[in-house]
């Protein structure tokens, strides 16, 4: 029989009844060390008491109204942005692909709206991921995520990820933009070097073309930064960003400078749930904590702890793993063939660590950006325990 729950997600286990910080708890009571945080959602941790406490109060005060009225959490969410950020201009969406899509017609609107109408197309790169509608996975191209959804969505052109040749020869009259994620996410957990970023946006100034940033799993502190890019000292002219940004509360938004939003004139977006007053409560509520003097700081500290510690494990165990990869607390394990990342996480659950799977046999490390040398403790012990028994069985 057909589950009532369409089946696109496979097998999930276990169901989880309860969060706090860095730990959640499945229906019988077991208890979990998650380094996925709800896919890089939960950077606060479960149930971060301020978030408890905003959202709570906003609860009992005002769920929701249209976006026909103000609504003055967006303005204060949109203007701690704007002030932290390259972006002179924020909408809010509910998830992160509505907010990378609003990003694409922003893309397409600056130029039809700057006279050059025929420059609609946009530049992705291989192996990125930007969501699940008709456009974004028209965008991806992966024939996971097409297969049997076609005909696509025209208008975007792939090149080889970090390809500069490449790129600048697919660049065409009719290009709009180059969309790219700063750290490709489920793609395998793989940076863009800086300089292939500064020379995207070399190129894009060339070409008077706009740079499209994804920052939707690499935002809100991720890599100890706000925003990744940071990292790599140029701007973009537009971004999405989502995941982090409502800490579990579904919450996107796309940002742009004056000038790339030229076209966002009333009427061109909208929606009926983005931005609503539960969403600026907790969005805001976020900000409150990540902002404070020190909290990014001390994601790059903490990092700092675990990272060392994975190296040695990957060093100790050669059979297993390939590499250790990305920045921050945003990490990726190269698995050797021999063993699938599928595997591997079965196996991690059982010793009570929750990690994600990502492309080219990754497992991806996400912890909440809360964690403390307790909770590396438990996952570098669940670690070493499912490495040492799959390096003993290849050895067999
Ligand atoms: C998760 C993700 C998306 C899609 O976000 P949804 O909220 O699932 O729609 C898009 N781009 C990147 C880089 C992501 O990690």
């Amino acid at each position: 029989m057909m589950p009532v729950v369409m089946p696109t997600y496979g097998q999930r286990t276990p169901a989880m009844a309860r969060g706090e910080g860095a730990y959640l708890w499945d229906t019988d009571g077991r208890r979990y060390v998650d380094f996925g945080a709800g896919v890089a959602v939960c950077n606060l941790g479960h149930c971060h008491p301020h978030l408890v406490a905003e959202l709570q109060k906003q609860a009992a005060t005002l769920w929701h109204v249209s976006n026909h009225y103000a609504i003055p959490g967006q303005e204060k969410l949109a203007g701690r942005l704007v002030e932290r950020t390259f972006a002179d201009t924020v909408f809010f969406s509910n998830s992160g692909v509505e907010a990378w899509e609003g990003g694409i017609k922003v893309c397409r609107k600056y130029h039809s709206a700057t006279g050059n109408p025929k420059r609609w197309r946009v530049i992705t790169v291989g192996g990125a991921f930007h969501g699940r509608t008709l456009a974004a996975i028209s965008a991806v191209k992966s024939a996971k995520l097409t297969d049997g959804f076609g005909p696509l969505v025209d208008g975007f052109d792939q090149v080889a990820f970090g390809n500069m040749n490449e790129m600048r020869a697919a660049i065409t009259d009719e290009t709009a933009a180059i969309c790219i994620e700063p750290i490709i996410g489920e793609g395998g957990i793989k940076p863009a070097d800086i300089e292939y970023l500064k020379a995207l946006r070399a190129v894009c100034d060339e070409f008077g073309l706009l740079l499209y940033f994804d920052e939707i799993q690499t935002g809100f502190g991720r890599t100890g930064k706000l925003f990744a890019h940071e990292w790599a000292g140029i701007t973009p002219d537009v971004m999405c960003t989502a995941k982090g940004i409502g800490g579990g509360f579904p919450l996107g938004a796309f940002m742009a400078t004056e000038k790339a939003a030229v076209g966002m004139v009333a009427g061109t977006h909208g929606s009926t749930f983005g931005g609503n007053p539960l969403a600026m409560a907790v969005g805001n509520a976020v900000l409150d904590v990540m902002l404070e003097e020190g909290f990014l700081d001390g994601v790059t500290e903490t990092a700092a702890l675990l990272r060392p510690q994975l190296e040695a494990l990957a060093a100790r165990y050669p059979g297993v793993f390939e590499e250790v990869r990305g920045t921050g607390l945003m990490l990726g394990l190269r698995l050797n063939p021999a063993i699938t990342n599928t595997d591997f996480i079965t196996r991690l659950k059982k010793e009570h660590l929750l990690v994600l799977p990502a492309g080219e046999n990754v497992l991806r490390l996400l912890p909440p950006l809360v964690i403390t040398p307790v909770e590396i403790d438990l996952a570098l012990t669940a670690l070493e325990t499912v490495s040492a028994a799959i390096s003993q069985e290849l050895a067999a």
